[in-house]
């Protein structure tokens, strides 16, 4: 199976700044595949009747170097543009395989990266660590005319030599990451629901774990674990929250363009980095806890819609079109509770260290879970007096509410299991239906081009972009998807 790394490096200010150069030559030539794309398809919308020729979809980038208006593309490796072209043309293939949009401008500011292939960088294995059989290496990146150097990084367990890698920066630490495959065999969730559903359902309710996921206590597992951010660690978000919205209110006081404002700016960012890597730490060491409890086969989660939770409430007007009051803040509240809870990342988290311990994780629907009563079934408002208690007005059962809803969600999963209704969520399909193309018209279904990556524009169609290149038209021989 594929597994992905992301460790920490530390570039020396000089290889920072060649590595930042890398970065932004690569996002160049991606954005000038998207201005031309867009170019191309504004005009094809404007004379259909003269369609003749084809958008390239290409890796090609050479139009877009020049001596004369972009001598800085010569500073680089050309591997590093011919990667940014390749960038697009995947993402590209993304969107007609229906996983995610047409690429768009990548912007200058938030996290930035550049990706390289092996004629880039080289792992040296290194002899001598801890132990005789522990294989670390030394990274180095360049080559021949453009060399960077050695660059130390923190491998936090033993990987393989990818073949390509990825160095990014986000607010202002940089990582490299890469996946390769570890050549394990892996079941998938199918396999492990069909041997399950084949269990007595007393063993698979006994091997079977519930997770109850709310507000107050993020995590409250049927076994009778929950967890929770530590009160040092909510301490210290506190306090870097006000410490963020305090340098906001610098940055908007500081001139735009000015150092003092990116100096501010890079401050909030840590804040806010700082934040999600405590909600990434909590959900990793949740997963890893849920999946590594002992005996466990089958662990159930509630299928919550976390976006459509945490969605800001619809503005409200009455009928003399008077704007009224819709408790936006007191929802802004709920969901920065929500999402610093981080459900989805555990969810996300414990599927895949589940499937690899050949354990299997659902979701089932999570309607009534705090109301019904998980010895008999009895579904009623009254039933949870306190939002801490559960007593069951049918027969008297008692517990904690948490736990009563873990129990609940659990035999909702065992029932899933043994009906052998079980299939997982599929690929993610992030299909987006664009409202605004181009020069701020909605682009008509019909003149969608009938053969994938290819859309007919006129002869003369040349983009701004492709003006400025030595080589305005690609020859019709590198037309292809
Ligand atoms: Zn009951």
């Amino acid at each position: 199976m594929q597994v992905g790394y992301r460790f920490r490096c530390y570039p020396t200010p000089e290889q920072q700044a060649i590595l930042l150069r890398w970065i932004g030559c690569q996002r160049f030539i991606y954005n000038a595949k998207v201005g031309e794309d867009r170019y191309y398809r504004a005009f094809q919308r404007q004379t259909l009747a003269l369609a003749g020729e084809h958008a390239p979809i290409d890796q090609e980038y050479a139009r877009f170097k020049s001596r004369e208006l972009t001598p800085w593309l010569y500073e680089v490796p050309s591997q590093v543009l011919r990667n940014g072209a390749v960038r697009w043309k995947t993402a590209y293939s993304r969107f007609f395989q229906k996983l995610g949009g047409r690429p768009t401008i990548q912007r200058k500011s938030g996290p930035q990266s550049v990706w390289l292939t092996n004629e880039l960088f080289l792992f040296e294995a290194v002899v001598g660590g801890a132990t005789p059989d522990e294989v670390s290496y030394r990274l180095s990146i360049g080559k021949g005319k453009f060399p960077v150097g050695a660059i130390p990084y923190t491998a936090h367990r033993p990987h393989k030599i990818p073949a390509s890698i990825t160095l990014t920066v986000d607010a202002q630490r940089w990582y490299v990451s890469f996946s390769v495959d570890d050549a394990l065999p892996q079941p998938t969730p199918q396999e492990i629901a069909a041997e399950l559903a084949s269990w007595p359902e007393e063993e698979l309710r006994s091997s079977a774990v519930g997770i109850d996921r709310g507000v107050t206590v993020p995590v409250f597992a049927s076994t009778g674990v929950c967890a929770g951010l530590s009160e040092v660690q909510q301490q210290r978000l506190r306090k870097k929250e006000r410490a963020r919205k305090r340098w906001q209110r610098r940055m908007a006081r500081r001139p735009k363009g000015s150092s003092g404002r990116r100096k501010a700016a890079h401050r909030v960012a840590r804040c806010h980095q700082y934040a999600r890597s405590v909600r990434l730490d909590f959900a990793h060491q949740t997963s890893y806890r849920l999946v590594e409890s002992a005996g466990v086969r089958l662990l159930v989660f509630e299928a919550l819609r976390v976006k459509a939770m945490s969605a800001r409430p619809k503005a409200k007007q009455n009928e003399t079109g008077q704007w009224l009051k819709n408790q936006a803040r007191a929802k802004a509240g709920l969901n920065s509770k929500i999402l610093a809870s981080a459900w989805g990342k555990t969810l996300v988290f414990a599927q895949y260290k589940a499937l690899r311990r050949n354990k299997l994780v659902v979701t089932v629907p999570p309607h009534y879970s705090s109301q019904e009563c998980s010895q008999c079934g009895h579904t009623h408002p009254e039933n949870r007096p306190t939002q801490a208690e559960f007593v069951c007005q049918g027969c008297g059962f008692r517990t904690n509410a948490d736990h009563n809803a873990s129990r609940v969600i659990r035999d909702r999963g065992v029932a899933l299991v043994l009906s052998g209704e079980f299939s997982p969520v599929g690929r993610k399909k992030t299909m987006r239906m664009r409202t605004k193309v181009g020069a701020g018209c909605s682009e008509p279904e019909p003149i969608q081009a009938s053969t994938p990556g290819e859309t007919s524009v006129r002869r003369q169609a040349v983009s701004r972009k492709a003006q400025e290149s030595v080589n305005p038209e690609p020859p019709a021989t590198s037309r292809r998807l």
